[in-house]
């Protein structure tokens, strides 16, 4: 639906997009995500047509859009600030875009309804647009842009002004949304968890290009550098040597953890020269209790902080001769003990949840 081959954008001098090649599939909700500055916002607006480029291809829907202005492209953008016009009713607001349009009036407002209807604002349309909440306004921006019909909703940030409860409620029915309509939608985000959790697949940006692109699962159990390991979530690591290696297994020596053997697919990271080390996420390692047993290998550790959060409790352990803390979270399990600081406890981890980088 949506291809960049090599997009370059230079501000002046400065080099925004450096050479972005992928694909966006058909009805696929697609994230862009990265750190503020690395150029996301910049890439969907050179599908909008709001951004030029400097040299490569964008296609939508298999048409070069080089010469396609904003308004004539098969897209439409819902905006953080969501660009409503307060002195209007949200029926006015919803119907705008249609304002050239040649339908009577009865048609415009059947399809204001259904607009209305699709973001669960039925009923709404007299209201003024001011007596919103920030949610209700969300959703008519959402409306407003649905109404046209596009082929690709773009979302840049949507869901950030609204606060944390309102977030995910509105992340669940954009997922809902997007199902129902089925269009493509791309979303600029900088919040790995909104990502993971509406992402049919996720592009991974830093300093002006794509660095992983893949579905979330593969970004989080399989991140292709440090760098994307680390902002996906919580990631520990440990020094290792690679003491032997095949074409389909690596014999490791990671410090607290001893002599391990991994399977090729667990370092998916193209090789940097920094010096390996090995990652795992702080859920594949679990405290044992008394009378419980690994399944897999285990260690020994000292227990330095506790962090509880009622249903989880985070604590950060130190391995036999690793100078670094590694961050285990368990479940709270109602009648399980939370540990205290200072005690030494058994630890079960698992060979298959490794990640080598090197
Ligand atoms: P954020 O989450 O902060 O919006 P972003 O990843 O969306 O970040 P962009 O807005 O795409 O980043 O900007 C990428 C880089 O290009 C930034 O360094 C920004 O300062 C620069 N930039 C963006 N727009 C312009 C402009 N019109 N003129 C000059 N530089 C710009």
């Amino acid at each position: 639906m949506i291809e960049f081959r090599d997009v370059h954008k230079y501000y002046g001098e400065y080099h925004a997009l450096r050479g972005v090649t992928a694909q966006i599939k058909e009805g696929e909700f697609f994230s862009l995500l990265g750190p503020s500055g690395c150029g996301k916002t910049t890439l969907l607006r050179t599908i909008a047509g709001f951004e030029g480029i400097s040299s490569g291809v964008v296609l939508v829907d298999d048409k070069d859009m080089a010469r396609v202005p904003a308004n004539k492209r098969p897209t439409n953008m819902v905006f953080q600030s969501y660009a409503i016009f307060p002195h209007l009713t949200v029926a006015q607001n919803v119907g705008f875009g249609l304002r050239r349009d040649p339908r009577t009036p009865a048609e415009k407002a059947v399809l204001v309804e259904e607009a209305l209807g699709m973001v669960g604002l039925a009923g709404y349309g007299n209201r003024a647009a001011h007596a919103l909440s920030g949610g209700q306004r969300q959703r008519v921006a959402l409306a407003r842009a649905l109404i046209l019909k596009p082929k690709v909703l773009l979302l840049d940030e949507p869901l950030s002004a609204l606060d944390k409860k309102m977030r995910e409620q509105m992340q669940v029915e954009l997922i809902r949304l997007q199902r129902q309509v089925g269009i493509t939608f791309v979303l600029v985000t900088h919040d790995q968890e909104e990502a993971l959790v509406m992402s049919d697949r996720i592009a991974v940006m830093f300093e002006g290009n794509i660095s992983q692109l893949a579905d979330p699962e593969t970004l989080y159990r399989r991140p292709n550098s440090r760098k994307v390991a680390e902002f996906i979530g919580v990631m520990n690591f440990l020094p290792a040597d690679i003491k032997g290696e095949t074409s389909d297994k690596i014999q490791l020596d990671v410090a607290g953890l001893g002599a391990v053997e991994i399977d090729q697919d667990q370092a998916p990271a193209a090789p940097s020269g920094a010096g390996a080390v090995v990652g795992f996420r702080p859920e594949t390692l679990t405290i044992l209790f008394d009378g419980q047993t690994a399944t897999d290998r285990e260690t020994e550790a000292l227990i330095e902080e506790v962090v509880y959060y009622g249903d989880m409790t985070y604590y950060d352990v130190r391995l036999d001769g690793v100078a670094s803390p590694v961050r285990i979270s368990m479940r709270n399990v109602f009648g399980r003990p939370v540990l205290d600081i200072g005690a030494r406890t058994r630890v079960a981890w698992s060979a298959g949840a490794l990640v080598l980088f090197r």
